[in-house]
């Protein structure tokens, strides 16, 4: 289903100035253009929050690939300890970090060498090659599900919808091509600080008047997302 042209540059506008209004400029990974920092925070960023990934982040974000390979793996866990799971994620990371040596920093401009790395599948190779390279592909979270559900009417079939490919498909039509960045950011922020899972800020939201859930919301069969 594609979105209509109107609908989808109302939506595409919106986002982008709600990122260069209220976004969260100040996370450290959204200062950088560097194909390795990115990858390196989203790794971090797995199952923690962002403000506790930017302490970590900021710790290791002048190592190179050759740094994090070769160093000890219990003062990199030890390093990682804050963020939880930290055996785990020091183990995985030297083994990117393994790869990328091997193959060259080039490599991460790569969908297909990304998704072959320990834990990285289509959400972290996408926020990698769009924010490093400027790819449109879309950073689709749980975030940009739920706005996609809500102003689209976008819903997926299965149980995780991040395996959705024809999810996937959808959200790839909706990134516009001169500003992936600006607008895959913009909506995560939106989805987290506006749309949110719980009493979505409806009142204040710049795209309502484009929004299917907010057009059903008082109807008695109006679902809750
Ligand atoms: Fe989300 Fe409400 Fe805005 Fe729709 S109107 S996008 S439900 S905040």
């Amino acid at each position: 289903m594609i979105v209509d042209a109107e609908k989808l540059a109302q939506f595409q506008k919106a986002i982008i100035e709600y990122w260069q209004t209220h976004g969260r400029h100040h996370l450290p990974w959204r200062m950088t253009a560097d194909a390795w920092r990115i990858l390196l925070a989203e790794v971090l960023l797995r199952k923690t929050t962002s403000a506790q990934a930017a302490e970590v982040y900021i710790q290791l974000a002048d190592f190179t690939p050759q740094h994090i390979k070769e160093m000890d793996q219990h003062i990199l866990a030890e390093m990682l300890k804050p963020l939880g799971i930290y055996q785990v994620r020091a183990a995985q990371l030297q083994r990117i970090a393994s790869d990328v040596v091997e193959h060259g920093e080039a490599a991460l401009g790569s969908d297909e060498f990304l998704r072959k790395l320990p834990g990285v599948g289509r959400y972290i190779s996408n926020a990698v090659r769009c924010c490093a390279f400027g790819v449109p592909a879309p950073a689709m979270d749980t975030n940009m599900i739920r706005v996609m559900a809500r102003i689209f009417g976008w819903h997926s079939a299965l149980k995780r919808p991040r395996e959705d490919r024809s999810l996937w498909k959808r959200a790839e039509t909706l990134v516009p091509a001169d500003k992936p960045r600006e607008f895959n950011w913009g909506v995560l922020d939106f989805g987290a600080v506006v749309c949110t899972y719980r009493k979505p800020k409806c009142n204040i939201c710049p795209v309502s008047s484009i929004c299917i859930y907010y057009e059903t919301a008082y109807l008695p069969m109006s679902g809750s997302l």
